[in-house]
């Protein structure tokens, strides 16, 4: 049986975009993508809250083969991020290959064909010998498990699904969540607003960043040989001290217990008032949680127009927010900038998979603790691959670890084309040598800290695991061309129609 696509992929942002990509450049280009949105960008498309902006320098935040010269800034805004987006899906041919408004609800694999049958919706179900999953992580919004949030009477927005038609100038506004996107938006809603509260569990590290449009000297700069690459060699630097390096090496990497220490006089520097400081200090290590950058967030707390809030809250009202201290906090809108479904099994793809024998992924992850093959793939769900799979970022730029998954897979693929293999499938010895090495380094982590126990931290899933490589960008790099593709088998058991 021939499948309607020799790939499919699920996703239309970054990682669908750099899969694709990579197909094409391998002559692989019998694939379609399938996306949920009406636009290209994924993270950078749904996500358009005032003041949204990168976290990393742009100069590392792109392709490696593909560096703009257009950046207005050091950390571009979210609109140029999507306008990235966009300008690859056009330089690379993509738009007429990506289905849109489309989601994919379920796939499963037929054992007997090799290939994978996806459900769709709209649009019944189609086939596809190989399935690349590039649904992201940080996809789905997040609504917080508090009472009565259905009931409120005025606005609600969530950060992830912004209503410009909102006008939030002289409202009284309520904001639940202090993690990076609120740490984005209050600084940027504050000096509008009549009043804003905000409602705090967990108190985040937050570190100023260089956040500067480009001077005419820089937008030169990128256009001499070189240029660009010496500034995307510095940035990527400063990403792998302030993360991999910090982060994955804490315990062999004495610059990394200096920061709360420089947390900690950022605050001094920032705030004005001890009480409001101290409850806007964390009690955990920074690098437990994802910290935020902004050179305003902290101060933002010194204006009389804003409240910060701890009390935990009870419910939410038709008026506002009720704390258990029985204190009623008024509001005309509440945001909720409660972030996402992260590292839950049920997340990673956004719709539910079954391989041989119709194991459920989900339920092999929830068994077996997140796991994946060099991030990629899992025994017993052949001729599929991930791009964000448990174990595969390191938590440097994102664009580096699609490039890494990215050629992992293709390398697979050329293999089953040499081979003329229908049916691609990493071997459960590798997978679990893979993992035992995972476990064996996490050790060095910082996550493993007993103040992390007090960050409320996305980064741990439900085992207490935290599914992030402890390596190095360049480690993973390396490991993507030099894995063994033995570890993969590759067999024949379909009539026709191999990669390509
Ligand atoms: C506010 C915010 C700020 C961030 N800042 C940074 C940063 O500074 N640095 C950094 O490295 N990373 C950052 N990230 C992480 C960011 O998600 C990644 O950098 C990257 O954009 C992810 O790309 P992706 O293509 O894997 O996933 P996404 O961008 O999430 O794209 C996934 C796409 O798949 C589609 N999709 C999902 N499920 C389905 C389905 N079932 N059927 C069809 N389509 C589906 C979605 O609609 C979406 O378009 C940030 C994330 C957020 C939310």
């Amino acid at each position: 049986m021939h499948p309607d696509f020799q790939t499919l992929i699920v996703g239309a942002g970054f990682s669908g975009i750099g899969a694709a990509i990579g197909l094409d450049a391998a002559g692989m280009n019998g694939y379609q993508i399938v996306e949920a949105g009406e636009g290209v960008g994924g993270t950078w498309f749904w996500n358009t809250y005032p003041g949204i902006a990168v976290d990393i320098p742009s100069f590392a935040y792109q392709f490696s083969f593909e560096q703009s010269s257009q950046w207005s800034r050091t950390y571009a805004h979210g609109h140029e991020l999507r306008a990235y987006a966009e300008h690859c899906a056009t330089k690379y041919g993509l738009w007429s290959r990506i289905r849109f408004n489309t989601k994919v609800i379920g796939a499963a694999f037929d054992e007997e064909n090799d290939l994978w049958r996806i459900d769709l919706d709209p649009g019944g179900s189609v086939t596809a010998r190989f399935l690349i999953n590039a649904s992201g992580v940080l996809t789905i919004p997040n609504l917080p498990d508090i009472d009565g949030v259905d009931s409120f009477a005025g606005i609600t927005l969530h950060t992830a699904r912004w209503d410009h038609g909102q006008d939030l100038a002289g409202k009284r506004v309520a904001i639940i969540g202090t993690g990076a996107s609120a740490v984005q938006v209050i600084p940027e809603i504050a000096p509008i607003v009549k009043h804003l509260t905000v409602f705090q569990r967990t108190p985040i590290w937050c570190f100023p960043k260089a956040d500067v449009p480009l001077s005419t000297a820089a937008h030169v700069a990128m256009r001499v040989p070189g240029g660009k690459a010496l500034q995307r060699l510095i940035s990527q630097a400063y990403v792998e001290l302030t993360f991999p390096l910090a982060a994955h090496y804490f315990t062999v990497n004495p610059m990394a217990r200096h920061m709360d220490d420089i947390g900690k006089a950022i605050l001094r520097k920032q705030v004005r008032d001890p009480v409001v400081r101290d409850k806007l200090t964390p009690r955990y290590a920074v690098g437990c949680k994802r910290p935020g950058f902004h050179n305003t967030y902290l101060s933002t707390f010194n204006r009389d127009n804003v409240r910060l809030v701890t009390t935990p809250i009870d419910k939410i009202t038709g008026g506002g927010v009720a704390t258990s201290d029985g204190e009623s906090h008024d509001a005309d809108v509440l945001i909720l900038a409660t972030g996402f479904k992260v590292l839950d099994a049920d997340n990673i793809p956004t719709y539910p998979v079954r391989g041989v024998g119709g194991q459920s992924l989900a339920g092999f992850w929830d068994e077996n603790r997140l796991q994946a093959y060099e991030g990629v793939s899992v025994p017993g769900f052949p001729n599929m691959f991930t791009v964000f799979g448990p174990y595969g970022f390191v938590g440097s730029s994102y664009f580096a670890l699609i490039e890494a998954q990215t050629r992992h897979i293709v390398r697979c693929l050329k293999q089953a084309r040499r081979k003329s293999a229908t049916r691609v499938e990493v071997s459960q010895q590798a997978n679990d040598r893979f993992f035992a090495e995972m476990m064996r380094k996490r050790h060095r982590q910082i996550f493993w800290q007993d103040t992390c126990r007090l960050a409320n931290s996305y980064y741990f899933d439900k085992h207490g695991d935290v599914a992030l490589r402890p390596a190095t960008t360049l480690e993973a790099y390396w490991r993507s061309r030099r894995f063994p593709l033995d570890d993969y088998r590759f067999t024949t058991t379909a009539p026709s129609g191999t990669a390509g």
